[in-house]
This record gives structure tokens, C-alpha cells and sequence, in this order.
């Protein structure tokens, strides 16, 4: 990054080849702070051109990086961590000043998850089996495992540096180079975290970031013919976008998509002891992380305790500055999609929704943030379950709330939207939560949790939600071409 002058913004350029690369039609993008609405650095708005040099370092990387010894790819990885740690505070800054998130949830969320994906990852490799399968007295089968090669990861403004990190680490430990094209919403630690790289001596060209436009350098390196493996997340429109035009070219394909995720919360549960795990869920990151519950399904006879207690909690939310430790709820990531989040919160009211608090926007900010982009955390009832609001992603501080009556209910309700990404479910009856677990369209279903995260399992959706897996196993095997050998004996 260039420094900032007293007039000039601070430059993000991409990194290729192991060295900053100014974008070459030298277009940028305003970066923009969500809280205050003002530009804080410029990013490089890259096109094919960009990709295409970033590409071609990472194809000249591959043969050299793919020999190297697994132990030294973890070293490397885990020195990468050890580097990003070193600046925790630096990242988690940077972080919650790009996309508006409070400092405490970069601190408590999303600067550790990213140095646990790069550590988990530098380690399990160490540990990776292949498999074996013996065939009776003739034959033995082998499966040996190859990076892909040049691997094209693209990755949205949510959770910026972990959703980067959790496809960069798996990625680089089997052995591929990586192109990564983060959000240019939010480019401000992928920046940082390509600086890192060159410094701990991650060699040239086997980490690429190249900042841009979706349609631009995104599609870029969708379509590019040396990117044989695309790993996405995002919105489920994109995803559609992707996945068109990577099919003809018979990509590796991953997508980790949108959600409409229902917490279901049955009449038996300690409302108490449970409440700000409920708000937790609602309400993190503003609504915007993928997993939150936007539908909260209670039972019908804990429904008027539930909005009494629930709402209550709600209002106790702190909004303001995300600089401010104190912070709850910090802003939206842009004026573009608080408009989309008003436009849903004013359907609602169309369609006859109570708006139970919040559906505003706050008017006692400080000062410094008074322009940005916030709404206060609302919840709406008595809409109808097929409604838009309770059909499409809003990726909002919005919930609804939904009565169901029984269990079979309940399953019905949870299910019945496009999306199959997470859900949670309520409740003190253990045989009750692992029949409505098995039962539910989702990858991943918490009970009497939320985002609780063990690295080693299957991460993913159902529907709309995406395709394929991330995660442990399943991310070492996406990166990874298997061929089968077989032995006569
Ligand atoms: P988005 O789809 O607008 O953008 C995601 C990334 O794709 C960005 O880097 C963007 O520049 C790029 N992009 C956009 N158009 C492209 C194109 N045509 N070709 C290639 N790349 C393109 O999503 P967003 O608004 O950044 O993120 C919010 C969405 O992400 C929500 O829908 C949320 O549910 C989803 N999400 C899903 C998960 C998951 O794990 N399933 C996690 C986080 C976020």
C-alpha cells in the first residue's frame, strides 16, 4: 500500500508475481468506508489484462511450488499465520473499518478464524492419507492425488480476510498456485495479507490478488483457460453468472452460495439461557454473514414470551461507531444495499407486517459516523411464509417471525424457501432435535447452537445454496485431481 498523504488516498494495488503491480490501465475504484460514507483508499480496478499477468505468474509458479515438500508448504502457511498475528490489531482494523463491522466482531470472529484456516490447513496436509483398496488376490487400487494447478478463488465483502484465507490455505497446502480476486468492497486485508506473504518468502507468483470488478476481473478469471479450478463465494445470482461460464469449460467447480436460514425454536427451551445466542444469530455482522437466521419459527405457545423477551434483548443493541469496542452493531456495507435492506423493511409494511423494533434508520449516531450506512435491527411478524421477505436472502439486520403449531409444521416451514445453506434448531428434547435435524433441506444444521465451527467438517448448502463442499476433507479433495492406480498382482 502506498501511503497515505495529507491529499492522497492510500493505493491498493494487486499483487503479482510477488510484487505490487499497479493495475495496467491504471483504474481504481473508490474504497469506501461504510460508517462514514467517505473514501478511505483507492483500490485497483483490474481487467483481463491484470488477469491475465497474474494468471501467467501463477502457471510459471505451479510446476516449482507443486514439487515442493509438503512440510515446507506448512511451514510457509503457518509462517504466513504467525505474520498476520504479529499485526492482529492492524488487521482487525482494517477489517472493521472496510466493511463497517464492529471492532469487536474483528476481533472476536473474523481476524482469529483466518489465522485458524491457515493453521488447520498448513497441518492437516501433514496429515493426509490416500487410500488404498486391495481387490481380492489380484489387484490393488491407489489413489494419488496432484494439484490442479492455478486455482482461481473469488471471494465476497462479509467476512472479508476469513472467507479469503479458508479457500487460500487449502489451496496452496495441495500444492496449487492461487489467483484470488477478493471484493472490491472490502480489499483492504487481502492487501495486507499479500504483503505478508512476500515477506515470510512465499515464492513469486504462488500467491496472485488481483483486485476488480465482479464482471470484470472476476469473469476474467472464470473464463481464463489456464484456471482450471473456481472456487466462489457469494450471492446466488453470481454463483449462476459462474457457474455458466465455467461449465463449458469443464472447471472444477465450487460454490458456497446465499441463505434464508431458518432457527427453529420449540415451546420446550430455557428462553433465557438461549436468548443471546438467538440474537447473536439474528443480528452479527448486521445480518450480513450468510449463516444468521432471518426466520425465526417458534412454537405457537411460547410466541407472545418469545417477541417480548426476543425484542427486548434486541433493543438492547448497541449501534454506532464500529471503531468503538463498545459497538454492537456497526454499518452496512453499502448505500446500495441499505437501500435493498429499506426497500424489503418497507414491502413488509406493505404487506401488512408489524414491525416490532427497529425499520429505521438510528438518529443518534456520533458525529463521526452520522453519513454511514446504518439501520437498526428489526423484526417484523405476522407475514405470510411464502412472502418475498420470508422467500429471498435480504442479508440484512432483519428477522421475521413465524408461529408453527407442531413439528411436522415446523419442517415444513424451514424448508420451504429456495435456499438449503444453515439452520438452527431450539430445543430440550434430545430425540425431538435429532428427528428434525435429519429432516431438514440443509448442509449444515446447528442444535442449541450457532456458528459453532469445527474446520473439519463438510461446509456447504443444499438448492440455491450452492454446490459441492468446503471444509476438512472435502476442501483438500476440491483442490485436488485424484487418479486411480491400479496394480496387478
Ligand atoms: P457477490 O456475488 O456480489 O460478490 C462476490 C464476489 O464475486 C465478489 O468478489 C465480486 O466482485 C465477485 N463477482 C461478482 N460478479 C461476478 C462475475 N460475474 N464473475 C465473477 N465474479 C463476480 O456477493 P457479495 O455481495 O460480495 O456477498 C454477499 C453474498 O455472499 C450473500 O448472498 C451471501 O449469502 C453470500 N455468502 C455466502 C457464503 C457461504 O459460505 N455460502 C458466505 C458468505 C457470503
Amino acid at each position: 500500500m502506498s501511503p497515505a498523504g495529507s491529499t492522497e488516498l492510500p493505493r491498493l494495488p494487486n499483487h503479482i508475481d510477488g510484487r505490487a503491480r499497479m493495475p495496467l490501465a491504471d483504474a481504481w475504484i473508490d474504497d469506501i468506508e461504510p460508517a462514514t460514507g467517505r473514501t478511505h483508499a483507492l483500490v485497483a480496478a483490474s481487467d483481463t489484462s491484470d488477469v491475465d499477468l497474474a494468471v501467467d505468474a501463477a502457471r510459471r509458479a505451479f510446476p516449482g511450488w507443486a514439487a515442493t515438500p509438503v512440510a515446507e508448504r506448512s511451514r510457509l502457511l503457518l509462517a504466513l499465520a504467525d505474520a498476520v498475528e504479529a499485526e492482529f490489531d492492524a488487521y482487525a482494523a482494517a477489517e472493521s473499518r472496510d466493511s463497517g463491522k464492529p471492532i469487536s466482531l474483528a476481533r472476536r470472529l473474523d481476524i482469529p478464524r483466518a489465522l485458524a484456516n491457515l493453521r488447520y490447513f498448513a497441518t492437516a496436509i501433514l496429515h493426509a492419507e490416500s487410500e488404498l483398496r486391495v481387490t481380492d488376490a489380484d489387484a490393488f487400487d491407489y489413489v494419488v492425488r496432484r494439484p490442479r494447478g492455478v486455482a482461481g478463488l473469488i471471494s465476497p465483502w462479509n467476512l472479508p480476510l476469513y472467507l479469503l484465507t479458508w479457500k487460500i490455505a487449502p489451496a496452496l497446502v495441495t500444492g496449487n498456485t492461487v489467483v484470488a480476486k477478493p471484493s472490491e468492497l472490502t480489499p483492504l486485508t487481502a492487501t495486507m495479507l499479500a504483503e505478508a506473504s512476500a515477506a515470510v518468502g512465499l515464492p513469486p507468483g504462488v500467491l496472485n490478488i488481483v483486485h476488480g470488478r465482479g464482471p470484470a476481473a472476476g469473469a476474467a478469471l472464470v473464463a481464463h483457460p489456464d484456471v482450471p479450478a473456481i472456487s466462489f463465494t457469494g450471492g446466488t445470482l453470481t454463483g449462476s453468472a459462474i457457474a455458466s461460464a465455467a461449465a463449458p469449460r469443464f472447471k472444477a467447480l465450487s460454490l458456497e452460495l446465499g441463505g434464508k436460514n431458518p432457527t427453529v425454536v420449540f415451546g420446550d427451551v430455557d428462553l433465557d439461557a438461549i436468548l443471546p445466542d438467538l440474537v447473536r444469530s439474528s443480528f452479527w455482522n448486521q445480518g450480513q454473514i450468510c449463516l444468521c437466521g432471518s426466520r425465526l419459527l417458534v412454537e405457537r405457545p411460547l410466541v407472545d414470551r418469545f417477541v417480548d423477551r426476543f425484542v427486548g434483548a434486541v433493543e438492547t443493541l448497541r449501534i454506532g461507531d464500529p471503531a468503538d469496542p463498545a459497538t454492537d452493531q456497526g454499518a452496512l456495507i453499502s448505500e446500495a444495499h441499505r437501500a435493498k435492506v429499506e426497500r424489503y423493511i418497507e414491502l413488509g409494511r406493505t404487506l401488512g407486517g408489524e414491525i416490532l423494533t427497529g425499520g429505521e434508520r438510528p438518529n443518534d449516531l456520533p458525529d463521526r459516523v452520522s453519513d454511514g450506512y446504518f439501520i437498526r435491527p428489526t423484526v417484523i411478524a405476522g407475514l405470510p411464509a411464502d412472502c418475498a421477505i420470508n422467500q429471498e436472502e435480504i442479508f440484512g439486520p432483519v428477522v421475521t417471525i413465524l408461529p408453527f403449531d407442531d413439528e411436522a409444521e415446523a419442517i415444513e416451514l424451514a424448508n420451504g424457501t429456495p435456499y438449503g445453506l444453515a439452520a438452527s434448531v431450539w430445543t430440550n428434547d434430545l430425540k425431538r432435535a435429532h428427528r428434525v435435524a435429519g429432516r431438514l433441506d440443509s448442509g449444515t444444521v446447528w442444535v442449541n447452537t450457532w456458528l459453532q465451527r469445527d474446520l473439519r467438517v463438510p461446509f456447504g448448502g443444499m438448492k440455491q445454496s450452492g454446490v459441492g463442499r468446503e471444509g476438512g476433507l472435502e476442501a483438500l479433495h476440491f483442490f485436488t485431481e485424484p487418479t486411480n492406480v491400479c496394480v496387478a498382482l
